[in-house]
């Protein structure tokens, strides 16, 4: 007889750890996540030399309640959604409850924290997934998470890390989508010292785009904006000068999360098709707003694939609005789609 076995809870979550903490990169994101769901506008992220050693993200934002430690530190424990039904409006960027357990699951952890309610900030580490009682301390109101020994117990996973260049490109790709979707927070992220991305809060957007992109891109963009009563396109399409060999300059923003739909991509590398050389990709930052309503967030763990109800019309118009911009008037796609 083959005998079935239940899992204990601490396996159980150490699995589930693997499906959205697989590498340094994820870490990042989620903190950096958390962090602005707690209106930070000021969060830097210090990577140690070797990158499972150390990383350290501080927040300015609205800090842990000590009462509340144990419990965000809990799987399936949030503060950002109560019922199902509330999926249907959600606005941040967290909500599964997840991310604190997980990580704290394959590493040794600290939490240094503050809100503007109590008098002290407190320390607390969290071994295994266990919690310790707060220790007093000083520090502004925010929070800092420490992240130690990163996959100390999960040498698989560690095995399948790639080098710390590509890790590292990784993590500068996570906090570009995140820096580029939040024109009002300052990311700075570094590593031994160097800085590696510095976002600037600025109210025009191409200065912002300027300090996470760099110069080269940001002097080629064209502005695109569009609105309609169910959702609103705004931002930046690069001219024929922009191209790359990689699709790695080909953001889409929807509703402040950067995401992946194929779809979208096809129809804008369409337009450039004449433009920029063969196989190469343009560029663009497209933000589009949209009623949650019409958004399928939920079919990915990390939330980065979605799914939009009137996907098609969207295509549609984006291909426009780049075609407008970029082609001479006789290639422009029709609108006739839409009527
Ligand atoms: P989620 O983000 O899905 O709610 P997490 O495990 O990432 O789940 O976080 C659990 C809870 O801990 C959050 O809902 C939030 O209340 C709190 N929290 C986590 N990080 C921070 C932070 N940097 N500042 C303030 N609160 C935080
Ligand atoms: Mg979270």
């Amino acid at each position: 007889m083959r005998e079935i076995y239940a899992l204990n809870d601490q396996t159980i979550s150490q699995i589930a750890a693997g499906e959205i903490i697989e590498n340094p990169a994820s870490i990042i994101k989620e903190l950096v996540e958390n962090a602005i769901d707690a209106n930070a506008d000021r969060i830097s992220i210090r990577l140690s030399d070797n990158l499972l050693d150390e990383i350290r993200i501080a927040d300015n934002g609205d800090g842990i309640e000590k009462s509340q430690i144990t419990k965000a530190f809990s799987r399936h424990a949030t503060s950002k959604l109560r019922t199902i039904s509330d999926l249907d409006r959600i606005t941040s960027l967290g909500f599964r409850g997840e991310a604190l357990a997980s990580i704290a699951n394959i590493s040794q952890m600290e939490c240094v924290t503050k809100t503007a309610e109590s008098d002290f900030a407190y320390r607390f580490t969290v071994e295994k997934g266990v919690v310790s009682r707060g220790k007093p301390v000083g520090a502004p109101v925010g929070t800092t998470m420490i992240v130690r020994d990163i996959f100390y117990n999960t040498p698989v996973r560690k095995k399948f890390l790639n080098t710390t260049t590509k890790e590292i490109r990784r993590i500068v790709e996570v906090v570009e989508l995140l820096a580029l979707s939040h024109q009002d927070v300052s990311i700075h992220l570094s590593r031994n010292q160097k800085t590696l991305l510095h976002s600037k809060v600025s109210d025009d957007k191409i200065n912002h785009i300027y300090s996470i992109l760099g110069k080269d891109i940001a002097k080629n963009l064209l502005p695109i904006s569009f609105d309609t009563e169910s959702y609103k396109i705004e931002g930046f399409i690069g001219n024929n000068l922009l191209h790359r060999a990689t699709p790695d300059r080909e953001f889409l923003f929807v509703n402040g999360r950067g995401v992946k739909n194929s779809d979208i991509a096809r129809a804008i590398r369409k337009v450039y098709r004449s433009l920029i050389p063969l196989n190469h990709y343009p560029v663009y930052v497209l933000y589009i707003t949209i009623d949650p309503i019409l958004i399928d967030v939920n079919i990915h763990p990390q939330k980065q694939t979605i799914r939009l109800s009137n996907e098609n019309q969207l295509t549609t118009i984006l291909e426009r609005l780049a075609g407008e911009k970029l082609l001479p008037k006789r290639e422009i796609p029709s609108i006739d789609a839409l009527n």
